[in-house]
C-alpha cells in the first residue's frame, strides 16, 4: 500500500468526493460523539481532518457527495486513516468540541450557536436569510442547515465562553443572510460585537450583503469589525443572475462591486474577502474574478462547489485536482502581485487557500500572520481605534476630493 501523496491533492479530492466511514471508525467514540452532536442540530455531518503537512480539511459525510467515492476513513488501534484501494495516509480527527453539546442558560444547544471551522467560531446570530422566505434563495445555499433560530447576545457570549474555554477559536465570524434594510443587517450585527468586543479579546469578521450606502460600509469598520465579507459567490454575469436571483434582484452586481471597492479603502489590507465558488462558472471566469477581485484590493475565497442534495446545479469543470490546482496557483500570484495577504482567511477549513498552492507547484506559504495581528491589537487597542477613526475620515476625504 502506497503512503507517498500530495496533500493538497488528497486535500481536492476529499471535499469534492467526500469520505465513507469504515465500520471500524463509525463505532469509535469521536465518530458516535460527532454524529449525536449532528442528529441534535438537525445538520449534516461534517468532519476536520488534519493530513500530512498540517493541511486542514473540512470533509462531508452523509451527503455522500459522490457514491462511488472510494475513500474510506478507518480506525486501526488509536490512529486514524483515510485509505484507497492504491493509499493509506494517516490522518488526524479533530474530536468535535466539547462547547458542541453544552446548552446556554436559555437552554439552546451551543452547537445551534456556534459552530467551529478551521480556527473560526461562525455565528449565525438571526432566523432564516429573507432570500429563503421570498423565493430567491441561492441555488448553492443549502438551506435546511441556514434555516436557524434567532440567537441572543447572551446565548452568543455564552457559546464563545465555553469556546474560548478550549481554546477552540481564533476568531469570530457573524453571518448574516439577507436583511430588508438599508444598512444591509449590520445594525443587528452592532449589539453582537460591542458585547463580544467588550468581553473578548478576539477578533471579528462579518458575512454580509452590501447595504444600500457607503455610510454603513465606514460605520461597520469603525464599530470594530476586523473584516469583513460581501460575497459574490461567481464573477460572469449570466451566472450570477440565474444562481442567486435574490442577490441579483434586490442587491444588484455591481453594488457588490461598489461596496468591496469602498469597503477595501476603509478596512486594512487584506481584510475584505469575497467568495468565489470554484466549479459553479468556468476556470477563465474564475481567474477573472480573481484578477479583478484583486486588484481593488479584495482577498477572492475559493470554496469548491459541493452539490446540494436536490439541488440541479452542475460543476462548469471536472473537480479533479489537476483542473483545480492551477486556480489557486493563479490566486496566490495574484495576491502576490496586489501585496495582499490572505492570512484572514488561511485557515478556514472549507477552501482550499494560496496557503495551499505550493502543494500544486506554487511557492511555499510565508509563516502564519494572524497571531502577530492578535498580539499587536493587544498591545495597543487604543491606537488601533485611532487609526479606525483616521482611516474612515481619509477614505471619506479621498472620496470627496475624487481620488
Ligand atoms: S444569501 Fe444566499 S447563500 Fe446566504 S443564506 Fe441567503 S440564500 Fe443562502
Amino acid at each position: 500500500m502506497n503512503t507517498d501523496h500530495n496533500s493538497g491533492e488528497l486535500k481536492l479530492e476529499l471535499i469534492t468526493k467526500g469520505v465513507r466511514l469504515d465500520r471500524s471508525a463509525l463505532s469509535s467514540k469521536e465518530i458516535v460523539r460527532a454524529l449525536d452532536i449532528a442528529n441534535q442540530v438537525h445538520n449534516p455531518l461534517e468532519l476536520d481532518l488534519i493530513l500530512p503537512g498540517k493541511v486542514l480539511v473540512n470533509i462531508a459525510i452523509q451527503e455522500c457527495l459522490d457514491k462511488e467515492t472510494n475513500y474510506r476513513l478507518i480506525k486501526e488501534a488509536e490512529d486514524f486513516f483515510v485509505v484507497n484501494k492504491d493509499l493509506k495516509v494517516k490522518v488526524y480527527l479533530e474530536p468535535p468540541p466539547k462547547f458542541y453539546d453544552q446548552l446556554t442558560t436559555s437552554g439552546k444547544i451551543m452547537a445551534k450557536v456556534g459552530r467551529k471551522y478551521g480556527d473560526y467560531l461562525l455565528v449565525t446570530p438571526t432566523g432564516a436569510c429573507e432570500f429563503l422566505s421570498g423565493d430567491m434563495a441561492c441555488k448553492y445555499c443549502d438551506v435546511d442547515a441556514k434555516n436557524t433560530d434567532d440567537k441572543s447576545v447572551q446565548d452568543v457570549l455564552e457559546t464563545i465562553e465555553a469556546a474560548s474555554a478550549e481554546g477552540a477559536a481564533e476568531f469570530v465570524c457573524i453571518n448574516v443572510g439577507y436583511i430588508s434594510s438599508d444598512d444591509g443587517g449590520i445594525s443587528m450585527v452592532l449589539p453582537f460585537v460591542k458585547e463580544i468586543k467588550k468581553n473578548f479579546d478576539v477578533l471579528i469578521c462579518v458575512q454580509a450583503q452590501p447595504p444600500k450606502t457607503d455610510e454603513w460600509i465606514d460605520l461597520t469598520y469603525a464599530s470594530g469589525i476586523d473584516s469583513l465579507a460581501y460575497n459574490l459567490e461567481v464573477y460572469d454575469e449570466e451566472i450570477f443572475n440565474k444562481i442567486a436571483p435574490g442577490k441579483m434582484s434586490l442587491v444588484g452586481r455591481d453594488r457588490y462591486f461598489q461596496a468591496l471597492a469602498r469597503a477595501a479603502k476603509v478596512f486594512p489590507s487584506g481584510a475584505i474577502v469575497s467568495n468565489l465558488i470554484v466549479g459553479l462558472e468556468p476556470v477563465e471566469s474564475t481567474f477573472k474574478g480573481i484578477d479583478i477581485l484583486t486588484a481593488m484590493g479584495v482577498v477572492p475565497t475559493l470554496p469548491i462547489f459541493r452539490p446540494v442534495p436536490g439541488s440541479d446545479l452542475e460543476s462548469h469543470i471536472d473537480l479533479t485536482p489537476e483542473s483545480l490546482s492551477p486556480i489557486y496557483v493563479h490566486l496566490q500570484n495574484a495576491l502576490k502581485r496586489n501585496r495582499l495577504s490572505s492570512s484572514w482567511i488561511s485557515h478556514f477549513n472549507v477552501v482550499v487557500n494560496a496557503i495551499d498552492a505550493h502543494y500544486f507547484g506554487g511557492e511555499a506559504p510565508v509563516k502564519r500572520q494572524w497571531p502577530t495581528v492578535l498580539k499587536s491589537k493587544k498591545r495597543s487597542k487604543l491606537a488601533l481605534n485611532l487609526r479606525r477613526r483616521l482611516r474612515v475620515r481619509t477614505a471619506e476625504d479621498n472620496e470627496s476630493t475624487g481620488l
